[in-house]
């Protein structure tokens, strides 16, 4: 056995070490699903029990009160391992963030075992409210993610994977002033704000049929109008723009501003319209050359990697923002059927389920392995940082 396996071994051993406490905090965590920004017990639950495995931590980073940095080792290579732990309204743990912070929590601990003969240093990164306003997005604004030469964090899913797909992503926000008048006495004295909406509504509509089919614009009207025998005076809605990567999105969004100025130019009402440039969510880069080093850990493992095909179905994540910054993977670990969404109320229990736990466990272990690889392997540092500064 080479030196690096011995490490890779002793970052295994110390994530069995440390399993049975591990899956209790994750089921603690579960049984007390906190939405975003509320995650108070889940944070100092994690940075607690950091502490006590010997890591330095900052509570409350970036300006953020459940975000923390839990630091091991000094110096470079500097590698991130990244915990999310809120949860949904409505649907608890259904997007199985309770795995995902003690997977992170369990590969830092371990890789922090081998830290002594690699040298570098690892960081676990807290990082709350994924579901809701992207609190990664903050961070990266923030700089908490500055000075790192990998990050990663693994998802659990319905596949055994190193890279996944993430939508970049904007909001477009929108109102329309008009004129009220008597919806039936005086109906030529106003000016329609409805008719406004209406018209970019199919407008957008229309336009879907014209874009690439990876992209997506959604959205919903939350002020149609007051009351039925009064010209609707105000309207407002919601839109979100996604597309595969961030040029695309830069070529939609004249388009879909289009639809909008149509509705005003077509009826009369001003259009105000703001775009959520600080809530943008970039596209998730898989940096290759570090996502191959995790499939070889995690098929080490004994676990099949089946990479996604590019057609695969895409949300967005936080964590594109936090790869246009630093080489980085957002790697999947299958604990539920094909057929089980995230989201749901059945994947929530199976967020707590062996099948969830051992999904756990070994994302915890091929996360270490991978920082283990980072730390001992300069040549693959240039080529994640080669491959990084070619995009
Ligand atoms: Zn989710
Ligand atoms: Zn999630």
């Amino acid at each position: 056995m080479d030196r690096v396996d011995e490490l890779k071994q002793k970052a295994i051993a110390a994530v069995e070490a440390h399993r049975s406490q591990l899956i209790d905090l994750s089921l603690k965590i579960h049984a007390n699903p906190e939405t975003a920004f509320q995650e108070t017990k889940a944070a100092s639950w994690l940075t607690d029990y950091l502490e006590r495995a010997g890591f330095v931590v900052e509570r409350g980073i970036c300006r953020l009160e459940t975000a923390f940095r839990a630091t091991s080792g000094e110096g470079a290579p500097r590698v991130a391992v990244l915990a999310e732990y809120d949860a949904l309204p409505g649907v608890g743990h259904g997007c199985g963030h309770n795995l995902i912070a003690l997977a992170s929590v369990g590969a830092g601990i371990a890789a922090k075992a081998a830290l002594p003969e690699t040298g570098g240093s690892v960081v676990v990164i807290g990082t709350p409210a994924e579901e809701a306003a992207g609190g990664k997005v903050l961070m990266a604004a923030r700089g908490a993610f500055d000075g790192l030469d990998a990050a990663m964090l693994t998802h659990p899913g319905n596949r055994d994977a190193s890279i996944s797909h993430g939508l970049a992503l904007i909001e477009l926000t929108v109102e329309y002033f008009g004129q009220a008048a008597h919806a039936a006495a005086r109906p030529e004295a106003g000016i329609n704000a409805l008719d406004a909406m209406v018209i970019a509504y199919n407008g957008i509509s229309a336009l879907r049929q014209h874009i690439r089919s990876s992209a997506r614009i959604h959205g919903i009207i939350t002020d149609g109008g007051q009351a039925v025998n009064v010209v609707p005076q105000h309207t407002a809605a919601s839109f979100l723009v996604r597309a595969e990567d961030d040029e695309y999105l830069e070529q939609l969004r004249p388009r879909v501003l289009a639809c909008f100025q149509a509705g005003a130019e077509a009826t009369g009402a001003r259009l105000e319209y703001r775009w959520g440039e600080e809530t943008r969510y970039r596209a998730v880069r898989s940096n290759h050359a570090l996502a191959d080093a995790y499939a070889r850990n995690l098929e080490a493992l004994g676990r099949e990697v089946r990479e996604p095909g590019a057609a695969h179905s895409m949300g967005s994540t936080d964590m594109g923002n936090v790869s246009a910054l630093v080489p980085a993977i957002h790697p999947t670990v299958a604990i539920a059927p094909p057929d089980v969404a995230i989201h749901t109320p059945q994947f929530r229990e199976i967020a707590a389920s062996e099948e969830g736990l051992e999904g756990m466990i070994d994302a915890a272990k091929a996360m270490a392995m991978t920082v283990v690889d980072v730390l001992t392997d300069a040549d693959l540092r240039q080529r994640m940082q080669e491959e990084f500064r070619g995009q």
